[in-house]
């Protein structure tokens, strides 16, 4: 997807703030009313329809009236809180080209006040595989919709907890700066991914390294569940560094074997056709342990000593509650079915084009960079950052919105009262036929919103 952040500079305050008021009303909402939208974002001199127009036209937001009149945020519009967000915090400055395009994520280089490059990780979840898979996964088959970028979230926050305590466990991962909403920002690696390797100096060394690295994390009770050639990075020394790590489950995971013994198949596979190690007869084989012709015996997950629960401690640890672990395993469970590691002839055409641009890619920022914030903003905005994040979506339930809000019955009057008047001067409103029956607002919700949208 193209992120173009230039519109990043023109967007005023409120438009922020009415992005914002369409990301809350996303909590318990697919398509957020407009009314609602409106009544959270309280422009003090009205005018959020005008704001929407605006968002609509730089396609932050998308407008749906199948049912009632209402919004959503569009992934550019919740790339914007979040660039927004960090900007605010000082993590980066400018936004440069696209490094990488994973299966689920856009990767840009991001630039600091220093000059220092960082790589900025966009979560994109739903946008590939899992989309096909959705109708057929039993926890969405409850629900009348499903919120993406909830998922994307949770993809965001447990990818950074990881890398942060895998960091901290002394495993060669980027360092892990910060996070929001979808985004997490990480130090760059200098390297490529290992599929864009063609030769290397001692195969056998960096392939006794990186299975190393799968039984380490074995000890501390983790696997990768994704471990391949694309999200092995290997540097000119021939450094390894892992990355990708949103689908990492315990070892105490009822599949755990399973998928130890695929990422260890992947790593096996690959070397064997990339680099012609002799392999073969340890590949999908995991009771053979015996030691090859290389001298090494495949890894074997009853056989390594574990301390399980080192990955719910670092989670509970990040603000990653049980509930949100729990939705993200059975997503990326169901989804990992659909992600195997490349027999590269079935890989080849697909990849090309990612090579192609990875390999690009590798350049550091040329002079593109957008800077996207100007000095006079920042004072203001560098005392106040909103942290706004998207909960769990409850589909069509609205029952937090009973009550009885005479505030808000006036202010929806006054909204349809202005709504019937443009369609009587012909102008064209953005408040439809189909108007959203809002039941009214809980006060102490509200000032809590509001609590949170005078940060913009
Ligand atoms: P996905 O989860 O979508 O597979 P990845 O985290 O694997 O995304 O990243 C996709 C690609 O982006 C990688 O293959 C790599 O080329 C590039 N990339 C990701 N993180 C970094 C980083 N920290 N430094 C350099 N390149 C990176
Ligand atoms: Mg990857």
């Amino acid at each position: 997807m193209k992120l173009d952040v230039d519109a990043l500079r023109y967007l005023s305050k409120d438009d922020f703030r009415v992005l914002t008021a369409v990301e809350m009303g996303m909590r318990n909402h697919e398509i957020v009313p407009s009314e609602l939208v409106d009544r959270i974002a309280s422009l003090k001199h009205g005018g959020t329809y005008k704001v929407l127009k605006n968002l609509l036209k730089h396609k932050l937001v998308h407008h749906d009236s199948s049912k009632y009149d209402g919004f959503r945020l569009t992934y550019l519009g919740y790339d914007f809180l979040a660039i927004k967000t960090l900007v605010n915090r000082g993590v980066f400055t400018a936004v440069g080209r696209q490094i990488g395009v994973g299966k689920e994520s856009d990767i840009f280089e991001v630039a600091n006040e220093d000059g220092s490059i960082l790589v900025m990780k966009l979560h994109r979840l739903g946008r590939t595989s899992f989309r096909a898979v959705k109708s057929k996964r039993d926890y969405l088959r409850h629900r009348r919709s499903y919120n993406w970028l909830y998922l994307s979230r949770l993809a965001a926050l447990k990818e950074f907890a990881f890398m942060k305590a895998l960091e901290e466990h002394g495993f060669p991962v980027p360092n892990a700066v910060d996070c929001n909403r979808h985004c997490v920002v990480m130090s760059l690696i200098h390297g490529y991914p290992l599929v864009q390797v063609r030769e290397l100096q001692s195969p056998e060394a960096v392939f006794e390294r990186i299975l190393g690295l799968l039984v380490r994390l074995a000890e501390h009770g983790l696997i990768h569940c994704d471990f391949n050639e694309f999200n092995i990075m290997i540097d000119e020394e021939e450094k390894v560094t892992m990355i990708d790590f949103p689908q990492m489950v315990s070892v105490s995971h009822r599949n755990a074997q399973m998928y130890f013994d695929r990422d260890v198949d992947c790593i096996y596979k690959f070397f064997s056709k990339r680099f012609n190690l002799s392999l073969e007869e340890q590949i999908d084989n995991p009771d053979n342990s015996e030691e090859d012709s290389e001298g090494s015996s495949r890894p074997c997950l009853s056989s390594i000593s574990k301390s399980v629960g080192f990955l719910d401690k670092e989670l509970a640890a990040s603000g990653f509650t049980r509930k949100e672990q729990d939705d993200m395993d059975k997503f990326v469970e169901e989804g990992k079915d659909n992600d195997i590691c490349s027999d590269e002839e079935e890989n080849s055409a697909g990849m090309d084009e990612t090579i192609v641009r990875d390999v690009d890619s590798l350049h550091l920022l040329d002079q593109q960079v957008h800077l996207i914030k100007g000095d006079e903003e920042k004072n203001e905005e560098n005392r106040q950052s909103c942290e706004g994040q998207l909960s769990e979506p409850c589909g069509e339930d609205e029952s937090e919105e009973n009550g009885n809000d005479a505030e808000l019955v006036k202010r929806l009057n006054k909204q349809r009262r202005r709504a019937i008047a443009a369609v009587h001067r012909g102008g064209k409103t953005l408040a439809s036929r189909n108007s959203y029956k809002d039941k009214g607002g809980r006060s102490s919700h509200n000032s809590k919103i509001q609590k949170q949208l005078s940060s913009w």
